[in-house]
């Protein structure tokens, strides 16, 4: 039996042969009449080879058919010549036409064109024209005509043409301008000391003595002197320096300075040095700076901050929690202007700044504190000196250096961050943290319990669960938001934007419609498809009915176990997924 089916009539679509077809007839799914652009008619095909494009206009035949399809006309090429040639007609791959930027236009294939092998004959082999040098006589020339290898003509900078010359005078660049007339030779032997220059490196030399054409020497803009250089390496720009060598430039050339790009950890960051490929420093939102990365490592978006899973950065958070409850002003990571590092240029930083006292605390850990530096002297001597702070408080980790002062208060611990002393350390911190609350003047014991620690080190399930995670692109709060309404916030240790919507870590959920409290991985729920577990329940306590028979059953399991029909499918028809299950209609009883 031929099926009916729907009809296609008047519908229009192009044909893989590249022609447009519209049905002007259609009797059933095997027999469809087709009107092609040009006219051509063709009877009894069927609607699948319409909706596939896979009637051929018979007039076309296979060739031309392919022809259109394949159709390069309008393509622009640059040749192997070097110029612009674009398909001015294309009848099959045997038979095109170009037309070259100089308005000759020829005959060739589909391959040559490819192939960048259409020559043109205007074509003057090895032509320079266009190109410009600065010639031995000290002026840059253009060339403005080039007829063949012994008859170019050049325009100097000052106007002076010089004609009929050969085209290698101008590549050993010993076209001399005539209107320099003697002082050709002298500017050629004139002494160019004093001179200063930017080298295509991007140093800038300056020419310090001139004993002749390879005797000059040279300092760069660092101090360092280079001797027995070419005049000509100089005014070419290619003097090398000779310590940075020729990477220096090729460095320079691909510097990404002040390119600020998403890192995998979620954070943003933004090169604040690019000293070479191996080389750069890094600032990320929060101020965390790293050093010593390498731009592949950027360019990759892999630099970690190494605040979100260095347990290094734990005590200064845990101060932190503590300070903030009872200085609601407290900030973190704090770079005032007035902490400016003059040799470096970048202010330095207060672990956590209490504006309202004019108090910073500290947090030296022994690994990047265990003796003085210059830089741990020149903040020392800031804080001395300004009278933007009043007091400093240290929390010292065994073994870290101390500084002394009057504004500098130590509180020095018995032990270290290391985690084999966590048990130790965590006492020994709650007793510095209560001191610090003293010197602030607040008369109250603070506690360090487990609940504490697991919402401080929350930041750290980034780390562990979503390696990829991309705040704002594949978190489960942008991807999902309808899940993560259903978060729940207390149990969970950290954000729906924390973790990826892929992620298999299970968290806690509250159901929207009954409040129930459950266990399930993300990707459970985000890609699986689960629901509230206490809602399926419920929905397989509800009664249905069976609309035919009339027949009320006091669950689905019930009808189906009776009936012996699949039990989702008759869920699927009291939802309105399905029309029947077991040849009956379903309802839910309400
Ligand atoms: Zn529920």
């Amino acid at each position: 039996m031929i099926s009916k089916g729907k009809s296609i009539l008047n519908e229009t679509k192009l044909m893989n042969c590249g022609m447009r077809c519209t049905v002007i007839e259609d009797n059933n799914s095997q027999d469809i009449s087709v009107k092609f652009e040009d006219g051509t008619i063709k009877n009894h095909c069927s609607r699948s080879s319409f909706r596939r494009g896979n009637i051929s206009n018979p007039s076309l035949g296979r060739g031309k058919a392919n022809s259109i399809k394949y159709s390069i006309l309008g393509e622009t090429r640059v040749m192997n010549n070097g110029m612009r040639c674009t398909v001015i007609e294309d009848n099959n791959s045997k038979d095109i036409s170009v037309k070259f930027e100089d308005g000759y236009i020829k005959k060739t294939n589909r391959f040559d064109f490819y192939r960048g092998k259409v020559a043109n004959p205007n074509y003057v082999k090895g032509s320079v024209l266009g190109q410009s040098a600065v010639m031995k006589c000290g002026m840059k020339c253009t060339v403005i005509e080039d007829n063949n290898s012994k008859d170019i003509s050049v325009k100097f900078e000052d106007g002076t043409i010089v004609e009929h010359i050969r085209r290698d005078y101008f590549r050993v660049r010993t076209i001399a301008n005539p209107s320099l007339g003697k002082n050709y030779t002298r500017l050629l032997n004139a002494s160019i000391k004093g001179e200063s220059k930017v080298m295509k490196s991007g140093m800038k030399c300056t020419v310090i003595e001139d004993l002749g054409k390879t005797k000059i020497t040279v300092q760069f803009e660092d101090g360092t002197i280079k001797e027995n250089c070419s005049r000509d390496s100089y005014f070419k720009g290619s003097i090398i320096h000779p310590l940075l060598g020729r990477g220096y430039a090729y460095s320079k050339k691909n510097s990404i300075l002040g390119q600020t790009k998403l890192m995998k950890c979620g954070m943003k960051c933004t090169v604040i040095e690019d000293n070479s490929a191996d080389d750069i420093t890094v600032r990320f939102e929060d101020g965390t700076i790293v050093k010593h990365k390498i731009r592949h490592a950027f360019q990759h978006r892999g630099i970690m901050n190494p605040n979100l899973i260095n347990i290094s950065s734990m005590p200064q958070r845990l101060v932190f929690y503590f300070i903030k409850q009872y200085f609601s002003d407290a900030v973190q990571n704090y770079r005032p202007d007035w902490l400016k590092n003059e040799e470096t240029n970048i202010n330095m930083e207060l672990d956590i700044w209490i504006p309202s006292k004019k108090i910073g605390i500290e947090y030296d850990g022994v690994v990047w504190h265990k003796e003085e530096n210059p830089r741990s002297l020149k903040k020392a001597q800031l804080i001395q000196n300004r009278n933007e702070i009043e007091k400093v408080i240290t929390i010292l980790e065994k073994g870290a250096f101390v500084h002394k002062s009057p504004k500098h208060i130590n509180i020095q611990l018995e032990s270290t961050s290391d985690r084999k002393q966590s048990k130790t350390f965590l006492e020994e911190m709650e007793k510095a943290i209560n001191n610090i609350l003293i010197i602030l003047g607040i008369n109250k014991k603070i506690e360090i319990t487990d609940d504490i620690l697991d919402k401080l080190y929350c930041l750290d399930v980034v780390k562990v669960y979503s390696q990829n995670l991309i705040r704002g692109e594949n978190d489960l709060e942008t991807l999902r938001p309808d899940l993560a309404e259903e978060w729940d916030y207390e149990k969970n240790k950290f954000l729906p934007s924390d973790i990826t919507c892929g992620s298999g870590k299970k968290v806690w959920w509250i159901c929207s419609k009954c409040g129930y409290s459950w266990l399930r991985s993300i990707q459970g729920r985000a890609r699986y498809g689960s629901g509230c577990p206490d809602c399926a329940r419920n929905v397989q306590r509800k009664r249905v009915v069976n609309i035919e028979s009339g027949k009320v059953y006091k669950s689905i399991t019930a009808a189906a176990k009776e009936l012996n029909i699949k039990r989702d499918n008759i869920s699927y028809c009291c939802k309105g997924l399905r029309d029947t299950a077991g040849g009956y209609h379903w309802k839910f009883v309400e």
